[in-house]
């Protein structure tokens, strides 16, 4: 347990309804009996219960604001400390001055994530419990909650800690067969188990790619010549699935991108002004940002005007598009379609081609079975299966994999116990990383850096 008491401001800036000024750590309850009077008399709270009352300044005698107030004792809290919640009005004024208050009785300022490590380095949740907190908060789309809710839920962790178990057994045997003689020890069977352990982390990596993208999304740019649609498009995927946040740090005057979702995919759609070669200035900043936007992107989706025949443009744009997956949006198919699909194909044959009208929108519904079948091609789709879905777990994940590989051959060639042991202990320290059972301090700073202060 830490000795020292934290707090911070746990809602978003901003104006709210209510605002949560948290503290967590031996003190939290006396900072509170200090600085908070409930309105029915005396200065003691009973706990889990939200009291209503005042925030006073001791000193000054001043109110500070109308709260609400609660202290939950250790160790079923959030952190396993003893933690107070106070709620009060959600605006800058009342949270920074009750925030100052606490400080000035005792508490410190929390750092980044600090409740979440203190969750971890307790024992109440482990490391990829805690990195989930992170995953739930930032989920856009319902399908990504569920990915990230079943990894807070310990499932990730049962998984990894099941295999890791069996390997550390086995390594506890041949350890033990190194240090005495064969007949001190019963014979264990050694590749069984290896072998149910590369299967167990074979089948968690074979979703881990599709996990990640549903934890973060991809970039679909939209490419093609003015007036086929482009725009139209977007707005209608964001009109049937705009996805649950829609912030996009980055966004530039000059391309437009909104997150929709599509399928339970988050998809960052990118508006680009068009690839179109002319001598005018404008345009041929167009093309410089659309590249750098098709540089950039999982996805490039090729608007062309299915209502009359490809024209130059058309043509240049395509030897444009660089060496990405491209679905071809043939839009306004509710006019009428003049332009040849040979040529299209002929153009991009590696292609998906759709026929779609922003209009009607009539086959929207296809174009997002073609984004989320080119982007998961073959790859987990949303199921109930555990999907592994942080880049940190399928790298330690890959490394286990080799190791546990490499103790097989080891095994199956007969080489002597200590070559196996030490790719099994590399194995077991790999997949301990997962769950935190080993992980350096260097680690711990990098993943909950990423935390806001507060959470
Ligand atoms: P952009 O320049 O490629 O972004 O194209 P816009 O989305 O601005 O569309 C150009 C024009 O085509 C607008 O007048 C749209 O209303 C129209 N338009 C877009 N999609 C369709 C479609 O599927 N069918 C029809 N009939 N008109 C469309």
């Amino acid at each position: 347990m830490n000795g020292d008491t934290i707090a911070a401001i746990s809602t978003p800036l901003g104006e709210g309804g209510i605002g949560i000024v948290r503290l967590s750590g031996p003190q939290s309850a006396e900072i509170l009996n200090r600085i908070f009077v409930p309105r029915r008399g005396g200065r003691r709270t009973a706990p889990w219960r939200l009291t209503y009352g005042h925030v006073v300044d001791p000193e000054r005698g001043d109110t500070i604001d109308e709260v609400l107030a609660v202290r939950m004792p250790a160790p079923n809290t959030y952190t396993r400390e003893d933690v107070v919640e106070i709620n009060c009005h959600g605006g800058y004024a009342p949270l920074q001055a009750i925030l100052s208050l606490v400080l000035r009785h005792g508490a410190r300022l929390a750092r980044p994530g600090e409740y979440t490590l203190r969750a971890f380095l307790n024992g109440r949740i482990d490391l990829a419990q805690a990195e989930s907190v992170l995953d739930v908060v930032q989920a856009k789309t319902q399908v990504g909650l569920r990915v990230a809710l079943d990894q807070l839920d310990g499932r990730l962790s049962k998984e990894v800690g099941k295999v890791r178990r069996s390997v550390i057994s086995v390594l506890a045997y041949l350890t033990a067969t190194i240090d005495f003689a064969d007949d001190e020890i019963p014979e264990q069977d050694v590749d069984g188990p290896l072998a149910e352990a590369v299967s167990g982390v074979e089948q968690l990596l074979s979703n881990a790619e599709a996990g990640i993208i549903y934890r973060q999304g991809l970039r679909a740019v939209i490419v093609g010549r003015p007036n086929v649609g482009k725009s139209s498009i977007l707005n209608a995927l964001l009109r049937q699935n705009r996805a649950i946040v829609t912030p996009v740090p980055g966004t530039t005057r000059d391309t437009v991108e909104e997150v929709a979702n599509v399928k339970g995919l988050p998809v960052v759609l990118v508006d680009t002004a068009g690839i179109s070669a002319t001598e005018d200035e404008v345009e041929r900043l167009g093309v410089e940002r659309s590249r750098a936007a098709m540089e950039r992107a999982d996805l490039i989706l090729w608007v062309v005007d299915g209502s009359c025949a490809l024209n130059e443009h058309d043509r240049e744009i395509a030897g444009h598009l660089i060496a990405k997956p491209v679905i071809v949006v043939v839009n306004k198919c509710d006019v009428g379609t003049l332009v040849s699909e040979g040529e299209l194909l002929e153009l991009l044959p590696e292609s998906l081609l759709v026929h779609t009208s922003a209009v009607t929108g009539e086959g929207l519904q296809l174009l997002e079975e073609a984004v989320s079948e080119v982007v998961l091609a073959g790859k987990a789709s949303a199921s109930d299966d555990l999907l592994v879905s942080n880049p940190r777990h399928k790298d330690a994940l890959a490394r286990a994999l080799g190791h546990l590989r490499s103790a097989r051959e080891s095994v199956a060639s007969g080489l002597p116990a200590d070559f196996v042991t030490i790719d099994l202990t590399d194995a077991a320290s790999a997949l301990g990383e997962i769950t935190g059972e080993t992980v350096s301090e260097d680690l711990l700073e990098t993943i909950f850096s990423k935390f806001c202060v507060g959470k």
